[in-house]
């Protein structure tokens, strides 16, 4: 039997029902605070990826996917999502147009990860990036679209963990600082590690295996040797969140798996799914468009893992999302048969969810199946409802029963199912 690519996942209903939601709110959030959605292709040129993400990157190094076509041009799956929405803004001039642009997406990355648990090689991201603004203000507003977004599908307890990158001026110097604070402990890095110390020694602070962040640990921390006007503006994101209650802590060890990150960088973190597995990431990159020869046009945004979110989703969300709310229509006899998907085309135009019974199960059958699949309404129709032009409709919750005009059906329902109150102010 043929098997799905490892790494790579069947979504099936009804978890669809929750990936539909979470990008609804996505798509509702993001939308109201003035984003588009931008679209771009799923491979780029290899190019692409070495030249903005970087080339001694773990994503570049040894995640991408790359391959040639049949030109012998080497092409590679996306890893990531701004690389591609930055060549994107250059191509289709969007320079030329009012400033900022924020652009939202939805969609599959690829890398090819070693298999553990909340890593796939094929996985959607739902991310913002907001480009042509370079105030620590579009930070703020980033961050708070970002909030938004967790607080509207009811999480309380996540944590926004931010640090100050510096600026590439200062760089240098803190990459140098690292290699002399870790030199003396080299034997004890891992491989990768090791490598890092002369290649990028930032990366270390990004480092995964434990024995690694126990060392990092003695790293200094990028703010103490930044400039003054990093510092300056990541103070002053500090300060709009404070105004906005948007709780978040300083991690002075937080670096990005991107080099082409400055200044502001941020993660969101689930106590439930632990420090290394991160929900969310971001940050300022103002020299990214610059560096694929545009303008130079400042940049912020971040990436939600969307397959670790829907994973840790609350409770009463995923309650909400998979309540099965149809009416569950079934035909008893033959004239029943001739007008049930009329019947039930009218009520969904109405807005009334319908599922009607097509395989001709008995009423004891279909009353069981509404049973077992959580139907909260079973709407039956036989002769009798039919020459009165009423329907008996059963509510499986309250466990009652009632005869009702064919055409009050739908202001029932309506009176049955209020729409429920927005998701109360949390913590994230
Ligand atoms: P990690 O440190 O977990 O490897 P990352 O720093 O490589 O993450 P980013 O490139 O910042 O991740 O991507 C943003 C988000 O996308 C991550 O926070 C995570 O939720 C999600 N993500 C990244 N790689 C994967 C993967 N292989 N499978 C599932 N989700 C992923
Ligand atoms: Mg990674």
């Amino acid at each position: 039997m043929i098997q799905r690519p490892r790494g790579t996942r069947d979504l099936l209903p009804p978890d669809t029902r929750l990936w539909q939601a979470v990008e609804g709110v996505a798509r509702e959030v993001f939308g109201s605070f003035g984003g588009e959605e931008i679209r771009t292709p799923v491979f780029e040129p290899t190019e692409l990826f070495v030249r903005t993400v970087g080339e001694s990157t773990d994503i570049v190094n040894k995640e991408m996917y790359t391959f040639p076509d049949r030109k012998g041009r080497s092409l590679s799956l996306r890893p990531e999502m701004t690389a591609g929405v930055a060549r994107a803004w250059i191509e289709n001039h969007l320079g030329d147009r009012s400033q900022p642009l924020r652009l939202y997406y939805i969609g599959p990355m690829f890398r090819y990860e070693r298999m553990q648990h909340g890593r796939y090689r094929q996985f959607s991201q739902i991310g913002l990036e907001i480009i042509g603004a370079d105030t620590p203000l579009a930070d703020a507003e980033l961050l708070a679209a970002m909030h938004e977004f967790f607080v509207r599908l009811g999480f309380l307890d996540l944590e926004i963990h931010l640090n100050n990158l510096g600026d590439p001026e200062d760089r240098g110097r803190y990459q140098e600082a690292i290699r002399a604070a870790l030199a003396p402990r080299r034997a004890e890095l891992c491989a990768d590690c090791q490598r890092r110390l002369e290649e990028n020694p930032l990366r270390i602070l990004d480092c995964k295996v434990p024995a690694c962040q126990v060392i990092a640990a003695d790293a200094p921390g990028m703010d103490e040797l930044a400039g003054d006007a990093s510092r300056q503006h990541v103070a002053k994101v500090e300060t709009h969140l404070q105004r906005m209650a948007i709780p978040y802590v300083r991690n002075h060890r937080l670096v990005r798996g991107l080099d082409y990150y400055l200044r502001t960088v941020f993660e969101v973190v689930s106590p439930q799914l632990g420090t290394n597995t991160v929900l969310c990431g971001g940050g300022r990159y103002d020299r990214l468009i610059a560096d694929l020869g545009g303008p130079a046009v400042p940049g912020v945004g971040f990436a939600i893992g969307e397959d670790r979110l829907v994973e840790v989703l609350p409770a009463r969300f995923k309650d909400a999302v998979l309540a099965r709310p149809a009416v569950y229509v079934v035909p008893l006899g033959e004239a029943a048969q001739t007008q049930v998907l009329e019947l039930a085309r009218n009520w969904a135009r109405e807005g009334v969810p319908v599922e009607v019974e097509i395989t001709g199960r008995s009423l004891k059958a279909a009353l069981k199946r509404a049973d077992r699949e959580g139907f909260r309404v079973v709407a039956m129709l036989g002769d009798d409802e039919i020459s009165a032009r009423t329907v008996t409709v059963r509510d499986l919750v309250a466990g009652d029963q009632s005869a009702m005009p064919l055409a009050d059906l739908p202001v029932w329902w309506r009176a049955l199912t209020p729409v429920s109150p927005p998701a109360r102010r949390g913590n994230v």
